[in-house]
This record gives structure tokens, sequence and C-alpha cells, in this order.
């Protein structure tokens, strides 16, 4: 049976410290984080992890995040770090970002999908923090959801599909962020970004470091493609539905264009909420960017649950924010994707 704990509204320290001890015996644990909601085990213990793959239907060679409380615990489980590294760490950490390093020994070939790096990973979520405390081990933990399923940002949307599956819940109500952390590689003395998230191109140059995007970022790449980040090559975020996701800079063509494919479909619009307006039926996805990301994989989940035959998302300019939307809308849409001029 799987245990439920809610702090939704109140944070219970004496039921973190049960979960906490559920990670420490190797047990599944599904928590909040800022960005998304993880499914995690000890990160140290190769069985316990091996049962987040066989829970997710994860491929095995798409490594975990390893999550730290404490920046001193970085030592433990990385090795050879540079100057630049040291510097991403200090300014980001506790954050939205995830550093790839130089693994060492006692880190499970498991966690990091049989490479020499390990993903490293400080959430500033109150809860989570305290759970990898109370666990004393660095929590593996990827989003949790099905692979291949949108990430779950609320309790309730992931609730069924890993219901007795895990030995407890934490029910932190929304995710604050609502997309995986910036996933980064520092690589001939540059960042090399190789998930965008909500720490952008701008943040990093800011503190004046050299930055680039991977070139995989858009792009769609095969199980047999060699990148620097496994998890392009899955089919990942993505409705049952068929989804087509447009951008346009001009209203009037995406309204000819859904009127087009009305014709012989029903199709859901999901939109920016000033552009409601111009359809019947159509989910709003908010204005800004960042209500979008915390909106969006909610949202994808919504659209399975409706009789339309077509869902029609409006994209966003690839911009700041918008690349993180745009990375996972494309992948949502399996790809699907087309820009109007
Ligand atoms: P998730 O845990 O579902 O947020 O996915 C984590 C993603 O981080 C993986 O799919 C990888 O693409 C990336 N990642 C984790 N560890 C590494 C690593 N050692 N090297 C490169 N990418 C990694
Ligand atoms: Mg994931």
């Amino acid at each position: 049976m799987t245990k439920y704990f809610d702090m939704k509204n109140e944070i219970k320290e004496e039921e973190i410290k049960e979960a906490g001890k559920m990670i420490k015996n190797g047990e599944l644990v599904i928590f909040p984080t800022e960005t998304v909601y993880g499914i995690g085990a000890n990160g140290l213990n190769s069985n316990a992890v091996r049962n987040i793959f066989i829970a997710k239907g994860r491929a095995q060679d798409n490594p975990l995040i390893l999550h730290i409380s404490d920046i001193d615990m970085i030592d433990d489980i990385a090795t050879d770090i540079n100057e630049i590294e040291r510097k991403i760490i200090d300014i980001f950490f506790p954050g939205p970002l995830t550093i790839i390093l130089k693994k060492k020994d006692i880190v499970p070939s498991v966690v990091s999908g049989e490479l020499d790096t390990v993903g490293i990973r400080m959430p500033s979520n109150k809860i989570a923090n305290t759970l990898i405390k109370f666990a004393g081990v660095p929590i593996a933990a990827p989003s949790a959801n099905i692979s291949g399923k949108p990430s779950g940002t609320t309790l309730n949307d992931i609730k069924e599909e890993f219901d007795n599956k895990v030995s407890c819940m934490i029910d932190g109500g929304d995710t604050l962020i609502g997309v995986e952390s910036t996933v980064i590689r520092v690589m001939d003395n540059k960042i090399r970004i190789l998930r965008p998230g909500k720490i952008t191109i701008d943040d990093f140059k800011f503190y004046g470091f050299e930055v680039e995007l991977d070139n995989n970022i858009f792009k769609e790449v095969s199980k047999n493609d060699r990148v620097l980040s496994p998890g392009m090559k899955y089919r990942h975020y993505a409705p049952q539905k068929e989804c087509l996701l447009v951008y346009s800079e001009d209203i009037t063509k995406l309204v000819n264009l859904v009127n087009k494919y009305e014709k012989d479909k029903k199709v859901l619009v999901v939109c920016k909420e000033n552009k409601t307006k111009y359809f019947k039926n159509r989910l709003s996805m908010g204005n800004t960017l960042e209500e979008i990301t915390h909106n969006i994989f909610h949202i994808l989940r919504e659209v399975d649950k409706t009789n339309f035959d077509l869902v029609i998302i409006e994209g966003v300019k690839k911009e700041g924010l918008g690349i993180a939307i745009m990375n996972r809308l494309i992948r949502a849409c399996s790809h699907n994707y087309i820009e109007i001029k």
C-alpha cells in the first residue's frame, strides 16, 4: 500500500523523516521539487535505483540525476571539478539546474546509464531538501511519470500511474516552475546547455559565462545516435492524441489553419489566454512564459481526457524561457511542428 502524505498547506517534518527512512532502506518515494515531481530512490543503492526504471518503464541508458541537499555532498560523488564548474555551482545551487560532472566510483553505473559522468542537482524546494537530509544519501530521481508521458507537476496527475508501485507519495501542491531543470555540461570552458529549462542562456551570460545550446535541442534524434544527453533520444511528454504545434506571429494565419483542419476533424486549440477569443474549442495555457511553463504538462494530460481528434498547440518564440517551452512542446507533438511566416 502506498502511503500518502499531504503537505499542500504545511510541511510535516515527522512524515518527511519517515519518507527519508524509506529512501535510505531502498524504497521508492514520490516527492515535489520546484521543477516537477520526482520518483526517488537511494542513489547509492543499485537495486533501489533499478526499481525506478521498472516503475517508470524507462530505458536503461537514460541516466538519472542525483539530488543533494548540501553543496558538500558533491565531492562525495563527483571528481575533477574545475573552477568554472565550482563557480556555476556557487551561483546557481540550490535551484533548477543540473550540472554534469565526472562521477566517482561510488555512483552505481545504473544511475549514470553506464556513462562516466553524473548529473547533479540541489533542489530549493523545502520538502525535497528536507527529504534528502533525512535520507542521508543523494536521491536518484527522474521525473515522476511513466516514460513518454508528460511530467507530473501536480500529484493528482500521477497518483494513479504509481499507485502501489512506490512506498509513499508526498503531496506538496503544484510545482512552482513546471518544467524540468536546465541540464548543462562545461566543455572547453564553455557551458553547453543539453536540456533548456528555467535557467536560461541570459542567466549564464549575466554572470559572464560563455554559453551555447546543444545542436540537438530541437532536433529529432534516433535511438542509435550518439548524443551528449541520452534523454534527447526518447519519445517524451506526449499525449496519446494527435498534436500539431504551430508558431506564427500572425493570429489570422493560426485561425485560418484551425478552420482548415476543422472541416474534417474535431479540433481542440491550446493557446495563450489572450487568443482564446478566436477559437470555439480551446484550452488556455496562460499568458506569460512563466504561466505557460507552470501549466503546460498539466494541459498536455488534460487533452487526453477530451474527445477531440486533433490538438493544435500555439507555439511561443524560441527565446529566453520560450526555448524550454518549445523544446518540450516539439517533443510532445512528436516533431509535428510548423512555423507560418
Ligand atoms: P529526468 O530525470 O526525466 O528529468 O531526465 C534527466 C535527463 O538528464 C536525462 O534524460 C539525460 O538526458 C540528462 N542526464 C542525466 N544524467 C546525465 C549524464 N550523466 N550525462 C548527460 N545527460 C544526463
Ligand atoms: Mg523525464
